[in-house]
């Protein structure tokens, strides 16, 4: 089965990418530079640029990081979200200096006038506005409503930011509803899809280390994109953010949402191995991670079973007595020396990713 995003959001551009409509789920993260610190910051960005972060948001805590928006944005090549906390003087300063998408509650803005001149710049620059619901932070009459943070808590709040940017004739509008709980976080965005057209930026927040975190944010951002909802995500982890990358695109390729990643497909090992499989698998793994077609690669321990069994990968290798057997789409093509394999492997791959981009 082949999930498909949800194709009737509004289709809101950003930077040269468009997040929402027909368009493929779009994976970013952020920063952990001090934004102030140009050269640290955009290091960090080309960093995760080559990691495949297709969207990167900075921090914008005080002036000088509003200041070095420009410097940044001059530097890199992906589309820049601003992250504004309230101050609207913040989100001027960064539009200003070339932002493709700020992130700011209407709501918290304060003055009315205040935030027609967010919205007016916004406006005038073609770009849009990210509201950021958080479970953590909502508004008082909302936890005095619902008595604590619910999704229908979250849903008003995120309702409430979008009408006053409506009010505004305001539309190119980005919503997120993040929450660390994980099943408060999936009835948000379920519910937030019933009631809100525009694209669904998903999340889920602090959910920890590495490995914690990886799975958390695989079991919640899974069960929402199972079901077609979301445009774009990021992976909350306390690590670096090109793991956090890592992380989305294996996600997005888990669901067929990726048609520019290579997948692995490897044995669990058992007692037939034939071959040093799992370090095999890890440099396959890491070699994969520049292929930019969706071939899936195989690596298997033995031929027992697995040929047969890895019959939709494009191509791949089997342990068998001191050689590898290379196979596609589970048929066995020719048999090469065990010190060559892995070699042998990374060449078929390189052309097969060649034919499918050369298509
Ligand atoms: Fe075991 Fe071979 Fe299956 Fe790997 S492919 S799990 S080694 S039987």
């Amino acid at each position: 089965m082949t999930i498909t995003n949800r194709k009737d959001t509004r289709p809101v551009r950003v930077g040269d990418l468009v997040i929402g409509g027909s368009n493929k789920v779009v994976v970013q993260s952020m920063t952990t530079t001090k934004t102030h610190d140009v050269e640290a910051t955009v290091k960090e960005i080309h960093r995760l640029e080559e990691a495949g972060c297709q969207i990167v948001r900075v921090a914008c805590p005080d002036e000088r990081a509003a200041d070095a928006i420009a410097d940044i944005k001059r530097q890199i090549n992906i589309p820049l979200v601003v992250d504004i906390h309230f101050d609207y003087k913040m989100a001027l300063k960064a539009i200003e200096g070339g932002a493709d998408k700020i992130r700011i509650n209407p709501g918290n803005i304060g003055k009315r006038r205040k935030v027609e001149a967010v919205v007016n710049a916004a406006k005038e620059k073609g770009i849009p506005i990210r509201i950021g619901v958080n479970a953590g932070s909502l508004e008082r009459h909302l936890l005095e409503k619902y008595g604590y943070p619910t999704a229908d808590a979250m849903v008003e709040s995120a309702l409430h930011h979008i009408q006053i940017l409506e009010e505004l004739d305001f539309h190119d509008i980005i919503v997120s509803l993040k929450a660390s709980d994980v099943n408060l976080a999936i009835e948000a965005y379920e519910k937030a899809a019933e009631h809100i057209s525009y694209p669904l930026h998903l999340g889920i927040t602090e959910a920890g280390t590495q490995f914690a975190g990886t799975v958390k944010s695989a079991a919640g951002l899974g069960a929402i994109l199972s079901k077609g909802i979301g445009s774009t995500l990021r992976i909350s982890l306390s690590a670096d953010p090109v793991e956090e990358v890592k992380v989305g695109r294996e996600l997005l390729k888990t669901f067929g949402l990726a048609d520019n990643a290579a997948t692995l497909i490897s044995c669990p090992t058992c007692g037939r191995i034939e071959i040093d499989l799992i370090s095999i698998a890890n440099e396959v793994e890491e070699y994969i991670q520049n292929i930019k077609a969706p071939i899936k690669v195989a690596v298997l321990g033995c031929a027992v079973n697995g040929p047969g069994e890895a019959r939709e990968a494009d191509i791949g290798i089997a342990g068998a007595r001191g050689e590898g057997l290379l196979f596609r789409h589970g048929e066995i093509i020719r048999k090469v020396p065990e010190e060559t394999m892995v070699e042998e492997l990374k060449k078929e791959v390189d052309k097969i990713a060649e034919e499918y981009l050369a298509q």
